[in-house]
């Protein structure tokens, strides 16, 4: 039988950051996954520079040995209609490879880790848990995603939520295409659709070419998508064997009150398990690396006594993190009042464009970087891959 303080399911962003926050406070923390890293993950890679300050990640450092591209500018407007440039002349964003910037995530936790299993059966054993009929742990933490076997222990019924889901495919450009291909890496393409609930992208970072598209309606997303990348295809902007690559998934925008529930006796959700990622834009890579923060905060706090009442800080940090991001609008790429003011409006204004879907729905400029709350040894050496 294996014996720790803290069992956390799912190494992706949440679970690794999790994670490393606990085992270096030191608590006995084990991380399981069911894939071996590095793993592929559906996804665009574009993250804000806050996810970067979060996780003390020097910029110059991480892109010695791994993707980093810079983005300056985008280009958005109404899908299939005319393009607004707005140009930062700074870097805004970042482009990343989610399997390596996962792996790198990982490799950095100095937690023991089982790989290329996956959590199976969860049973609540003598006021802790006994995982895989083998593993005790006094807290579970659901990392794990949408379907996160902790997020349903703790009631969550994933086919009946109303989720994002999203298409995407990342393609390398081979020698001879780069050699004529006409974007340039950092190009950012985002394509409202009509019915503002979601958006089409295309992102030139390094070699590769990241196209997809998401949405909260519903409906036949593939077909939306394959359209979009059809569009690209006949702008010369996508090679046709770039849609063998397109993968799908499905998870949850922060909603108010109205989510999952995220703590239990000896349990509590971090990341996709527990439905932060922000409903504008679906980033949910930088809100599962806060849900994971706060959550480590909250367990040191419970010192031990992980009963529900001494877990309740963590909820309460998350509602005030991510409380009023798109809190009932029930639209994925705008909230209802630019949705009210006329999309078409909006998104062929130049300063609309900046200010509003930009800054503050994509970028949350002006917003503050949560504190890690602990000294982290500036994150250790790099790791290599
Ligand atoms: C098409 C698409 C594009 C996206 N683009 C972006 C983007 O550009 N920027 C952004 O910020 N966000 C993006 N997102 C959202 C982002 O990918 C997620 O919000 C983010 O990965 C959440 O991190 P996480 O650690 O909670 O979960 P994940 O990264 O999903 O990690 C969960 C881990 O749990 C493991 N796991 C699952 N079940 C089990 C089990 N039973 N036992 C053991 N392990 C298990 C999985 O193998 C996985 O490694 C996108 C999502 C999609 C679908």
């Amino acid at each position: 039988m294996e014996n720790y303080e803290v069992l956390i399911v799912g190494a992706g962003p949440a679970g690794s950051t999790c994670a490393r926050l606990l085992a270096e406070a030191g608590l006995s923390v084990l991380l399981i996954d069911r894939d071996r890293f590095p793993r592929d993950k559906p996804c665009a890679g574009w993250i804000t520079p806050a996810v970067l300050e979060t996780l003390h990640i020097d910029p110059q450092l991480y892109r010695r040995e791994r993707l980093l591209q810079e983005i300056r500018e985008f280009r958005t407007g109404a899908i299939y209609g005319s393009e607004v440039v707005t140009d930062y002349r700074r870097t805004v964003s970042y482009g990343i490879r989610r399997g390596e910037f996962d792996h790198f995530l990982l490799l950095r936790s100095t937690a023991p880790c089982i790989l290329g299993e996956p959590v199976a059966s969860l049973e609540r054993r003598g006021g802790g848990w006994l995982v895989n009929g083998r593993i005790k742990a006094r807290l579970v933490i659901g990392a794990g995603g949408h379907h996160c076997p902790v997020a349903r222990a703790l009631g969550a019924q994933p086919a009946r939520e109303s989720t994002i889901t999203a298409m995407v495919a990342e393609y390398e450009l081979q020698e001879e295409q780069l050699a004529r291909y006409e974007l340039p890496a950092g190009w950012t393409a985002l394509s409202f659709t009509r019915d503002l609930k979601g958006y089409g992208w295309l992102l030139r970072k390094g070699k590769f070419l990241n196209i997809g598209l998401g949405s909260l309606a519903g409906g036949n997303l593939r077909e939306q998508v394959l359209n979009f990348c059809a569009y690209h295809q006949g702008r010369g902007h996508l090679p046709a064997e770039a849609l063998r690559h397109l993968q799908g998934h499905a998870y949850l925008p922060y909603r108010n009150g109205g989510g999952r529930r995220l703590v239990g006796d000896g349990a509590l959700l971090i990341g996709d398990a527990a439905g932060v990622s922000y409903p504008e834009s679906g980033e949910g890579i930088l809100p599962a690396v806060e849900s994971a923060v706060m959550a480590a905060q909250a367990v040191l706090r419970a010192a031990g006594d992980y009963r529900q009442e001494k877990l309740d800080h963590y909820p309460a940090a998350v509602a005030a993190r991510f409380a009023g991001k798109g809190a009932g609008s029930g639209s994925f790429a705008l909230p209802a009042a630019v949705n009210r003011l006329g999309a078409a409006a909006i998104l062929s204004n130049g300063w609309l464009t900046r200010h509003l879907v930009l800054d503050r729905w994509f970028l949350h400029r002006g917003e503050r970087a949560l504190d890690l709350g602990c000294q982290p040894n500036p994150l250790a050496p790099l790791p290599s891959s």
